[in-house]
C-alpha cells in the first residue's frame, strides 16, 4: 500500500484570523524538513498567506512559519514570469486553475495562466529543486521577493547562481541571524535582464547589493524545450554551508529521482502505522494526513559540516555550535500528544530532539518554552518538563538527561531575570503554593501547569535516584489543591491573602484562565485525578461533573479578552458542550472518564469527536492544529490509545476507529491493535485481551507495547459497566476512593 496518495496537505488551510479550521499550511517538505514550501495566494507579509478558495498565485514561498500566530522567518517567495517584467509583489500574481494544482508532501505543481509557465518543486531536507517550464522562451525569468529585514544578494553569471541571505524574522533572535540561500540554474543566465531591486522596485545593481528587503530577478536563456531546473540550497550558517547542503542532498539527482527519494522518505514514516487499504477511504485520508502533520514539526535545524558532523547556528547565542538542533515548536501545545507519539513512532529522532533542548539550555541558560527559531516565551508553564519526564520514564536514549534535569530544576527553583525564560511569578509560587491573581495573568492556568511540571520533575528525580528532590517535588505536585474551590466545584483564581476571586462564573474566559474558562481549565491535573475526584466529592460526583461539562451548551463570555477570540468561536460551533477540542486544555477531558473507571464516557465522546470533527478537507480540523498536537490527538484516538499523563509510561485505552492497525516499532517488533466488530455504532468496548489473555486493565504500558504483541478489543453498541480493581485503573498520585 502507498500512503502518500492519502495525504491531503490542504487539510485545515481554510482558516482566517477569526476562525481556525486548523490554521495549517499545505507544506511541501521532507519529514521534519528544515526548508518547507507553500503556495502563497495573498500579497505581502500576511500571516494568512494561503487560502484554498483563492484563485491567484503570488509565488511559492520558502517558509518556516509554524503557525500564523508565531509568523514566518527567513522566508522568500519565488515566481516564474514571462512577458513584461513585474517586480511589484502586489501586482505580479497569476491566476491558476485550482483543480490543476498538485500539492503533495513530496511534490508541487501549478500552471500559471498569466505567464504560461508551469512551476514544479520537490524538496530535500534542507534544499529543493524547481522545474520551470515556459511556453514562451523569450523574456523568461525567476523573480524572488523578500520580506522586511536586512538582505544581501549576488548574481554570479559564470556559476549560474544567485546567492545571498535575508534576516527577515519576528523577534527573539541574535543580531547576526540570517537565512542563507543559494540557487543554481541549469541554463545560462541573461545577465542584462537580471538584477537586484529595492522595495521601491528600482534595480540597484546587476551583480551584487546589500540593503533592506532586496529582491532579485534572474533572466533566463532557456534551452529549446523551454525548461530550466533550479537547485536551491538553504542554511542558517553561511552561503558556503547552503551550497554544501545543496551539493550533498541534491548531488546529481534528476528532478524525478529527487521526487522519488522524497516520496520514499514519506512512505517510510507514514508506514510506521499500517492500516488495511480496505478501510473507509475518507478515514484513511484523514488518518494519513494527520500522520503527515505529526512529522512536519519540530523542524530540523542542524546541518552537517564538511566532516559530516552535526552543527547548528544558535538562535540563542548567535554562534555556530556543535550538535543537533530542532526548532519551531511550543511545548504547551505539543507535550500532551505529539511527543508521547514520537516515543512510539520515532524514538531515535525524539532522543535527538531532546538533545537539542539540552543545547538550548546550554546556549541560552534556560530550557525552551516556544522556540521559533529563538525563544518566543509565550504560553503558560514550562511543559518541556513533561517532554523530558515522558522520555526519562520510557528509557528514550540519545540525550543528556542529567543536564536536562539541571535545566528543569533551574526554572523550577530560580527566579528568571530574562523575560520569557523560566517560570513567570516563580517567587510567588514558591511562597504561596499558587500564583496570586493580582500578580500573574492567567494565574490558574500557570499554577496548574507548574504543579504538573513539578510532578514531571519528580519523575525524573526518581529515575535519577535523587529521592530527596523527588519527595520535595511530589509534595509540590499536590498544590493544585490550593486553587480548587469546593464551594463552586472548579479551579478558581485566588488573591495573595488567600481570598477567592469575586464574581465566579464558569462561562467567563480569560482572567485567571488561559484560552478558556473554568469549564476548560480546571482539569490540568493529569497526574492525580483520584486526588481531584476526592476534592470534587468523590468519583461518582466527578463523573457527573464531566457529564455536565459534555452537555452544557457551549456558551461563553469573552471576559478579560474583551473580544471573541477564535477558540471561543470554534467551541461554540461544535456540538460537544464545554469540551473545546479546538484547543489544548481540553484535549484530555474525555479520557478522564477512563481514569475514574468509567471508560464508556471516553469511548462515546472520543469516537463522536473523531467521526464528526476531523477530515482531510480544507475545513477538516476543529481548531488550530498547532504543530502536530491536534493531529497526534486524532492518531491516538484512532488507534485506541491516549497518553493521559505524559511522564507516566502508560496509555489509557479508548475506542479504535479501525479494525486493525499495526505499529511497526523502531526495535523491529510490531504491536497490533484489533477491534472486532468495530463499526460506527459499535463504539463501546465489551472486552479486551493482551496477547490472548483477557484483561480489565484500562491502560497498557509503554513496556507492553515495546515488547510487541496484540491488543484486542471486542466492540459493542452498548456501554459496558464494570467494577475495576485499583490495579486496572490508570496511574494516579493518590489512591482512588471507592
Ligand atoms: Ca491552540
Amino acid at each position: 500500500m502507498k500512503y502518500v496518495p492519502y495525504v491531503h496537505p490542504l487539510q485545515g488551510t481554510a482558516s482566517t484570523f477569526h476562525y481556525s479550521n486548523g490554521n495549517t499550511l499545505p507544506l511541501i517538505s521532507r519529514p521534519f524538513g528544515m526548508a518547507s514550501w507553500s503556495p502563497q495566494t495573498k500579497a505581502g507579509e500576511n500571516r494568512w498567506y494561503f487560502h484554498p478558495a483563492d484563485r491567484h498565485f503570488f509565488g511559492l514561498r520558502l517558509t518556516h512559519q509554524p503557525s500564523p500566530w508565531i509568523e514566518d522567518y527567513g522566508h522568500v517567495t519565488l515566481l516564474p514570469q514571462s512577458g513584461p517584467r513585474q517586480l511589484d509583489a502586489a501586482m505580479q500574481s497569476s491566476s491558476f486553475h485550482p483543480e490543476e494544482m498538485v500539492i503533495a508532501p513530496d511534490y508541487y505543481s501549478v500552471q500559471l495562466l498569466r505567464y504560461r509557465a508551469q512551476m514544479e518543486l520537490t524538496p530535500s531536507l534542507r534544499s529543493a529543486m524547481l522545474r520551470l517550464s515556459f511556453a514562451e522562451r523569450e523574456g523568461a525569468r525567476l523573480v524572488m521577493h523578500t520580506f522586511a529585514g536586512a538582505s544581501q544578494w549576488q548574481i554570479d553569471g559564470e556559476r549560474r547562481r544567485l546567492i545571498g541571505c535575508t534576516s527577515a524574522n519576528h523577534g527573539g533572535v541574535p543580531e547576526n541571524f540570517a537565512h542563507y540561500i543559494v540557487m543554481e540554474f541549469d541554463c545560462e543566465l541573461d545577465l542584462a535582464e537580471s538584477g537586484i531591486f529595492d522595495p521601491s522596485l528600482n534595480v540597484i545593481s546587476l551583480a551584487a547589493a546589500e540593503g533592506e528587503q532586496l529582491g532579485a530577478c534572474i533572466g533566463l536563456k532557456l534551452p529549446e524545450n523551454g525548461q530550466v531546473h533550479v537547485r536551491i540550497g538553504t542554511s542558517f550558517i553561511s552561503c558556503e554551508q547552503a551550497a554544501r547542503n545543496m551539493a550533498r542532498e541534491l548531488g546529481e539527482l534528476s528532478f524525478d529521482e529527487l521526487r522519488a527519494e522524497a516520496a520514499a522518505a514519506w512512505e517510510q514514516k507514514l508506514g510506521i502505522l499500517e492500516l488495511d487499504q480496505n478501510e473507509d477511504q475518507e478515514k484513511l485520508a484523514t488518518f494519513y494526513t494527520c500522520l503527515y502533520r505529526v512529522f512536519l514539526f519540530p523542524r530540523t535545524w542542524y546541518e552537517l559540516d564538511a566532516n559530516e558532523e552535526k552543527i547548528h547556528y544558535s538562535a540563542f547565542n548567535g554562534e555556530v555550535c556543535k550538535g543537533p538542533m530542532y526548532s519551531d515548536i511550543g511545548f504547551w501545545d505539543v507535550y500532551r500528544t505529539t511527543f508521547p507519539l514520537y516515543s512510539l513512532l520515532c524514538p531515535e529522532e525524539l532522543g535527538e530532539m531532546l538533545e537539542s533542548w539540552v543545547h538550548v539550555y546550554k546556549e541560552s541558560g534556560w530550557m525552551p518554552k516556544w522556540v521559533s527559531p529563538g525563544e518566543r516565551g509565550v504560553m503558560p508553564g514550562t511543559l518541556v518538563d513533561a517532554v523530558f519526564a515522558d522520555a526519562a520514564v520510557k528509557g528514550i536514549q540519545g540525550f543528556d538527561l542529567r543536564s536536562a534535569y539541571e535545566g528543569l530544576l533551574k526554572h523550577a527553583t530560580q527566579v528568571s531575570d530574562v523575560p520569557g525564560a523560566g517560570r513567570q511569578g516563580l517567587a510567588h509560587y514558591l511562597e504561596h503554593g499558587y500564583l496570586p491573581h493580582e500578580h500573574v495573568h492567567h494565574s490558574v492556568s500557570y499554577t496548574l501547569d507548574y504543579v504538573y511540571g513539578d510532578f514531571c520533575i519528580a519523575q525524573i528525580a526518581r529515575a535519577l535516584d535523587d529521592q530527596e528532590r523527588a519527595d520535595a517535588f511530589v509534595a509540590r505536585s499536590r498544590q493544585y489543591r490550593n486553587l480548587l474551590d469546593p464551594s463552586v466545584g472548579f479551579m478558581r483564581g485566588r488573591t495573595e491573602n488567600g481570598e477567592w476571586l469575586e464574581g465566579f462564573d464558569p462561562l467567563l474566559w480569560g482572567g485567571p484562565y488561559c484560552e478558556g474558562g473554568a469549564w476548560q481549565c480546571s482539569w490540568a491535573v493529569q497526574h492525580d485525578f483520584a486526588g481531584l475526584a476526592e476534592l470534587l466529592g468523590g468519583k461518582e460526583a466527578m463523573i457527573r461533573k464531566l457529564d455536565e461539562l459534555m452537555t452544557t451548551p457551549p456558551h461563553f463570555k469573552v471576559g478579560s479578552y474583551g473580544q471573541e477570540i477564535h477558540e471561543m468561536s470554534e467551541m461554540a460551533a461544535t456540538d460537544l458542550g464545554q469540551f473545546a477540542i479546538s484547543n489544548q486544555p481540553s484535549f484530555h477531558i474525555p479520557y478522564i472518564y477512563t481514569a475514574l473507571g468509567s471508560p464508556a464516557g471516553t469511548q462515546c465522546w472520543v469516537r463522536k469527536t473523531l467521526e464528526e470533527q476531523f477530515s482531510a478537507h480544507p475545513d477538516g480540523l476543529p481548531g488550530d492544529e498547532d504543530n502536530g498536537s491536534l493531529s497526534a490527538w486524532y492518531i491516538f484516538g484512532a488507534i485506541g490509545l491516549f497518553p493521559l499523563c505524559p511522564g507516566v509510561p502508560e496509555y489509557v485505552l479508548g475506542s479504535p476507529l479501525f479494525r486493525r492497525v499495526t505499529l511497526h516499532l523502531a526495535n523491529g517488533k510490531s504491536f497490533v491493535i484489533e477491534a472486532e466488530q468495530q463499526s460506527r455504532d459499535n463504539k463501546y468496548v465489551a472486552d479486551s485481551w493482551v496477547n490472548g489473555e483477557a484483561t480489565d486493565a484500562l491502560y497498557v504500558t509503554h513496556e507492553q507495547i515495546l515488547a510487541g504483541g496484540v491488543l484486542k478489543f471486542q466492540m459493542t453498541d452498548t456501554p459496558t459497566s464494570k467494577t475495576y480493581a485499583h490495579a486496572d485503573l490508570p496511574y494516579s498520585l493518590s489512591r482512588m476512593n471507592d
